[in-house]
């Protein structure tokens, strides 16, 4: 007989301590590898939002006025914890979201780069001094940290994508209010605990668990000062626009269609070993994933296919506890029956099916929500499938005869997430670097994601804001600049009065 799994009932993390909540409203959480339930978890009133709030800038005096010396040995001492205790989160990740241990590995290896930049703060947040500006005057500009700040973050990087939102904000000096995912919230609550043991003082990190309730108080909220979103573009560009009509500053992620083009001249073989774990690995729930191939010629096309036609067919979908699978199923069943309808219509617009993963073969856990991978070739633009972001295993061949032709297409798209080209020609590479309307761009590297002390961020309707994730511009992002005048005056020296604009004389 199957032992019954008693489903959790999950909390906030506020000033310190796990705390219940009041709303009476929660979310299922998943495990969707089995399709069960494993956890409900609270939505949380703007009440309950407003306090959590409250806690959190009661804090911020006492953890800014901290040394950044001080600061960092807090981060040192998470980043240490993470590493301890990575088998238990691995478990944890892949429990939520379904993805494979290799995968969820990775992603706490990047996500630590993050932790490793924040460790930099002191030399992240050093200041400029110039003297004798003028009339005896020198002039500094110091970073201060902003108060509190938020981060609301999407289900597929339950642990990377937190920490790469909010890693630098706490080593900055700022209350950091993180909004997991309602679909994976146990990862941040596994975390918040690194956090204490780790010795950052209670109030400064704090999990609210919610929905757009509690989004909306945060970015309504007055004393929350700068809002880091990532997520899907329609969410990203309502968070911009909101948060900074309450005059906060923000920086929103939003969605990608990324776009590998393949040369005649590439290596089709290669070409295609890297297309298919960078378009199906994680059942291609990462916003730079691959979601296509743009072939150049009609030659490239035909072998390309024949060529990924035999490897997609073999890929092996399945859950995390079978150490072979390629890639594990979609987060909900609704997203599930999204990605069937996405290919529906794909079919239905005239696009050539090539493989088709809308009845995948998974004989131990049937109810888990898995999709097979699927191929389409024959896409044109117009068709749904070029046009939108698909959040799943469905991803598209698209037929040009030219990179001019490639990189045109790519340009009218509304995303501009990642790129890549594959090619082992120097000259084409460097006409698509030149030309290329995309945030991340990859040569011959499948997933171009920028180590974290390079700036990560798309263009167009993949990012709104000035602010990024990752890179030096982030200590930037979660600070304030005041440019500081100082004089001092002897006592023998004389002054006088001048009506005349401050101008750069000597000392009067
Ligand atoms: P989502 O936009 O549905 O949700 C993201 C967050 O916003 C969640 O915390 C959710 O609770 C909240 N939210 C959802 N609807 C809201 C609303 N109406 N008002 C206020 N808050 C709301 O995204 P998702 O499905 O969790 O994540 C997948 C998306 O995120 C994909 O589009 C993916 O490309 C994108 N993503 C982008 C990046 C990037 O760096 N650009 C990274 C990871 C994921």
């Amino acid at each position: 007989m199957a032992v019954e799994q008693k489903v959790r009932e999950l909390q906030h993390f506020i000033n310190g301590s796990l705390v219940p909540g009041t709303s009476g409203k929660y979310s299922n959480v998943y495990n969707p590898c089995t399709g069960e339930v494993i956890a409900h978890v609270p939505l949380a009133t703007r009440e309950e939002v407003r306090d959590a709030i409250e806690k959190a800038k009661a804090a911020f005096p006492v953890w800014k006025k901290q040394s950044a010396g001080k600061r960092a040995e807090v981060v040192q001492r998470f980043r240490q914890l993470v590493t301890e205790n990575i088998d238990e989160l691995l478990e944890v990740i892949c429990e939520e979201s379904g993805k494979t241990k290799e995968d969820a590995r990775g992603e706490i290896t990047r996500g630590l780069e993050s932790v490793d930049l924040a460790i930099n703060v002191a030399h992240m947040t050093k200041g400029e001094y110039s003297v004798n500006v003028g009339g005896g005057i020198n002039a500094f500009s110091a970073k201060y940290p902003l108060g509190v700040v938020a981060a609301i973050s999407p289900f597929n990087f339950p642990v990377m994508v937190p920490l790469a939102q909010t890693s630098m904000a706490v080593a900055v000096g700022n209350s950091v209010i993180l909004k997991p995912s309602e679909k994976v919230p146990i990862s941040a609550l596994y975390i918040s605990n690194l956090w204490k043991e780790a010795g950052l003082p209670d109030g400064v990190w704090t999990v609210i668990n919610g929905d757009k309730e509690a989004v909306d108080e945060l970015l309504e909220n007055k004393t929350v000062q700068a809002i880091s979103f990532v997520g899907s573009t329609p969410v990203a560009e309502h968070i911009y626009q909101k948060g900074t009509s309450f005059n906060k500053r923000v920086v929103a992620l939003g969605g990608g269609k990324n776009f590998m083009i393949v040369m005649p001249n590439a290596d089709l073989e290669k070409t295609a070993n890297a297309f298919l774990g960078a378009a199906y690995g994680a059942a291609s729930q990462r916003c730079m994933a691959i979601s296509g191939a743009i072939t150049v010629g009609k030659e490239t096309a035909d072998r390309f296919v024949a060529i990924l036609k035999e490897k997609v067919e073999k890929l092996k979908v399945g859950p995390y506890t079978d150490d072979t699978v390629d890639f594990g199923p979609v987060i909900t069943q609704q997203s599930k029956d999204a990605i069937i309808q996405a290919i529906n219509k794909a079919v239905d617009e005239g696009a050539q099916l090539v493989v088709d993963g809308r009845n995948p073969s998974i004989s131990q856990v049937s109810k888990g929500f898995y999709l097979g991978p699927t191929l389409f070739d024959h896409v044109t633009p117009g068709m749904e499938i070029f046009e939108q972001e698909v959040f799943g295993p469905a991803r598209i061949v698209v037929r040009v005869e030219s990179l001019q032709e490639a990189i045109d297409l790519i340009n009218d798209h509304e995303l501009g997430n990642g790129v890549t080209i594959f090619t082992n020609n120097g000259a084409a590479a460097r006409k698509f670097q030149e030309e290329i309307e995309v945030g991340m761009v990859g040569v011959n590297v499948p997933i171009p994601i920028p180590v974290g002390y390079h700036n990560f961020g798309g263009l167009k309707r993949s990012k709104f804001g000035d602010g990024v994730m990752f890179g030096p511009d982030q200590a930037r992002f979660f600070t304030k600049v005041k440019t500081i005048s100082e004089r001092w005056i002897e006592e023998d020296e004389e002054t006088s009065t001048t009506f005349a604009f401050p101008s750069n004389e000597d000392a009067k």
